[in-house]
């Protein structure tokens, strides 16, 4: 991978406060709407330049992000400024960045009923009408090598298709993308509903007897699109 000069990169230290207030404002978020607990799970959001993003180091917790713990990366995965370590999420992170010029923020949870989805091998359904308008087809990316976490090539490719808003991961989590951390929270948070009602559609078929309750036609569509 080329690497950048990161002094070509031209940080803009209000824009890096806006984007970590922002960042701390989505994580608590996710945290109070138990999709992400303290462990685990990552956010992001791109800089102004383009070139580098604001994202959440290892150790630190959903609900524990504050401006002087977050770091700032550049597209490669070089720290450029931040005193804490690097999350192992940050290769996928920059992947994407640099895969898909139009995501501006990325929110990764281990969000319980999408990932019981993703953990049982299955697709997340576009079972709602929601779903259907708002995110379209859920990639669901296998383990990696070894039944290991999946690595940043094995997600990059899954969601370069620009139409791909959001992807499940197998026994891990699930990925939304935004233009902005308020567009990829509000797709994970619709992730987790989907998933859930999914379940809940199941279950009642199955305690009803009824054999392949049909998805909406355009959620077929869609689900056959992956
Ligand atoms: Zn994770």
């Amino acid at each position: 991978m080329p690497k950048r000069n990161i002094e070509l990169i031209e940080l803009d230290d209000n824009d890096i406060l806006v984007r970590k207030i922002a960042l701390i404002e989505t994580a608590k978020r996710c945290f109070d709407l138990r999709l992400q607990s303290n462990a685990g799970g990552n956010l992001s959001v791109r800089l102004a330049c383009n070139e580098a993003i604001v994202i959440k180091p290892s150790g630190i917790g959903f609900n524990e992000c504050t401006v002087d713990n977050l770091m700032v990366a550049d597209l490669n995965g070089e720290v450029l400024a931040g005193s804490g370590k690097p999350s192992k999420d940050l290769d996928f992170h920059a992947g994407i960045y640099r895969a898909r010029k139009d995501v501006g923020a990325i929110v990764h949870v281990h969000s319980p009923w999408a990932t019981g989805w993703a953990s049982a091998g299955l697709e997340i359904p576009c079972a709602t009408v929601q779903t259907i308008e708002k995110v379209g087809r859920i990639p669901l990316i296998p383990l990696g090598p070894n039944g290991g976490p999946q690595r940043s090539e094995d997600i990059v490719p899954a969601v370069e298709d620009h139409s791909v808003k959001a992807a499940t991961l197998a026994s891990h989590g699930t990925i939304g993308l935004g233009k902005t951390l308020v567009d990829a929270q509000y797709v994970v948070e619709l992730l987790e509903e989907t998933a859930h009602i999914a379940f809940l559609r199941e279950a009642l078929a199955f305690a009803k007897g009824l054999n392949n309750v049909p998805l909406p036609a355009a959620g077929l569509k869609q689900q056959n699109a992956v």
